[in-house]
């Protein structure tokens, strides 16, 4: 039986590509790289039929070459790194994959949230090294409870943060510039629309949830730093372009905001001279918001199963319009 070649387009340890080979479906090959390299996606993107994307460039260039390719299919929802108008041109489609990543960054968030409020790192590190600041940490820890949530874009994981922060009895505010939210489901989730003001004026926590484009970049700067609280942090799980890094270390270090978790950043990896790592009121993740065995899976699952639609000449889901 003539078998469908699907190209990893990330290099990734055996064990990775272990997991994502035990949801292949009969009939489905896994091609993979041997190191990240694009002359090595050019080459083999020729003989595939499908590709799962996550943080690889989908270039023009590289697809130029792609002659079977019937599905780009990214394993998260970020496609930023895909050239939309030229998969377009040639009439490629791009699946996207909720599935295991909405949960998992909604479920990253509220770790962020706790481990800055309760200088987890700083706690550890500390006690390792032989410190015990039972009461030191205490004038700067803080609870979520009775705090404001704002969540800046109100889409699939924002709404999943919503949930997994209600039970923490927190007042939660949204701001969506395009998304309509019907009033029974704002009252069933607990939440309230906002302008972007009202949201950074009002919220002891800021969570970013907007996808990366013209609009959003550089949303949180210098400017928009000033007009959150004194003692609010920032908490970005979504892209590194939303904030400024400069202008967010300087608010930080002048304590013009009180904190930040990030799990994404402008330059990914960030260089080991980014200023942002010398600060004790900032903790920082290497983009695996969605990085878990159980989110792989789930949307190994997904990928594929949309991919097997296309096999049978079905529409795939989940399509970026
Ligand atoms: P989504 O499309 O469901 O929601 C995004 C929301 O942002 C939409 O409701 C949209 O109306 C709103 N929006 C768009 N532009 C806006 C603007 N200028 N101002 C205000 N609101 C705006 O997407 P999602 O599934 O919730 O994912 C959100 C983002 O999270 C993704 O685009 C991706 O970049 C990021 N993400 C990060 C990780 C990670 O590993 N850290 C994983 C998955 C997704």
């Amino acid at each position: 039986m003539s078998k469908f070649r699907v190209l990893y387009m990330n290099y990734a340890p055996e064990d990775v590509y272990e997991i994502i080979r035990s949801q292949l479906p009969e009939g489905f090959e896994l091609v993979t790289l041997k190191k990240e390299d694009d002359n090595e996606r050019r080459e083999k993107i020729k003989e595939v039929d499908f590709i799962i994307v996550a943080t690889a460039k989908v270039t023009e260039d590289l697809l130029k070459n792609a002659k079977k390719l019937k599905l780009i299919q990214h394993q998260g929802v970020g496609y930023d790194n895909i050239d939309v108008l030229a998969a377009k041109r040639m009439r490629i489609p791009i699946g996207l994959t909720p599935e295991g990543t909405s949960v998992g960054v909604a479920e990253h968030t509220i770790l962020l949230i706790l481990a800055v409020y309760k200088k987890l790192v700083v706690a550890h590190n500390s006690l390792l090294k032989g410190e015990w600041l039972q009461f030191a940490l205490r004038p700067d820890s803080y609870e979520m409870y009775g705090k404001t949530l704002g969540l800046v874009g109100f889409g699939r994981i924002g709404r999943e943060v919503a949930k997994r922060a209600k039970p923490f009895d927190v007042r939660i505010l949204y701001y969506d510039k395009y998304i309509h939210v019907s009033p029974e489901e704002k009252e069933k989730l607990g939440v309230e629309k906002v302008s972007f003001e009202k949201l950074l004026a009002e919220s002891d926590i800021v969570s970013l949830h907007v996808p990366s484009t013209n609009e959003t970049e550089s949303m949180m700067n210098r400017q928009n730093f000033k007009v959150m609280k004194r003692s609010a942090i920032l908490i970005n799980t979504a892209r590194g372009s939303l904030v400024n890094e400069k202008d967010l270390y300087e608010a930080l270090v002048d304590k013009v905001i009180a904190g930040a978790g990030l799990d994404v950043f402008e330059k990914e990896p960030p260089s080991p001279e980014n200023p942002l790592f010398k600060l004790d009121h900032v903790i920082l993740t290497p983009h695996i918001s969605a990085g878990t065995k159980d989110a792989l899976i789930a949307k190994m699952r997904a990928a594929f199963a949309n991919m097997v639609r296309v096999t049978r000449g079905e529409t795939p889901i989940n399509l970026v319009p």
